[in-house]
């Protein structure tokens, strides 16, 4: 089963991330590395929201471009796609889905109100994976 693996400070980098960017989603890119159906990760770049919305969420390309560039330095790969669900549970929404399609990595979603982290992949359907500290 795959699974990722997201330390307790890694957690607590994101879900403060997610409590200072409230009432609006917060997002980071995580990197790390992938190893058969475990998926590690290594380091967090949070990102803005350029949309500013409690209910979706931009990464803006210069920030993605940037990304993918540290990523390359430090010779990791993006493993993940994480965002934030102010005021809703940490299930992916219509629009997640279908960006799921076009970034086929893992997406870890924090919810406020259960304040708990979820993760999926994209296969045939939305999996949920086991997240692992
Ligand atoms: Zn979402």
């Amino acid at each position: 089963m795959q699974k990722i693996i997201i330390s307790e400070s890694q957690k607590k980098i994101l879900s403060d991330h997610a409590d200072n960017e409230k009432p609006n989603e917060s997002c980071a890119i995580l990197f790390g590395i992938v190893d058969g159906q475990k998926t590690i990760v290594k380091e967090i770049f949070l990102t803005k929201n350029i949309d500013e919305s409690p209910v979706n969420f931009t990464i803006s390309n210069e920030q993605l471009i940037k990304c993918y560039k540290t990523a390359e330095e430090k010779k990791m790969e993006v493993v993940g796609i994480f965002h934030s669900h102010p005021n809703s549970e940490a299930y992916p929404s219509n629009t997640d889905k279908k960006f799921m399609y076009s970034n086929p990595v893992v997406w870890v979603i924090y919810s406020g109100i259960s304040n708990d982290f979820k993760a999926y992949v994209l296969e045939s359907d939305i999996l949920e994976i086991l997240i692992e500290t």
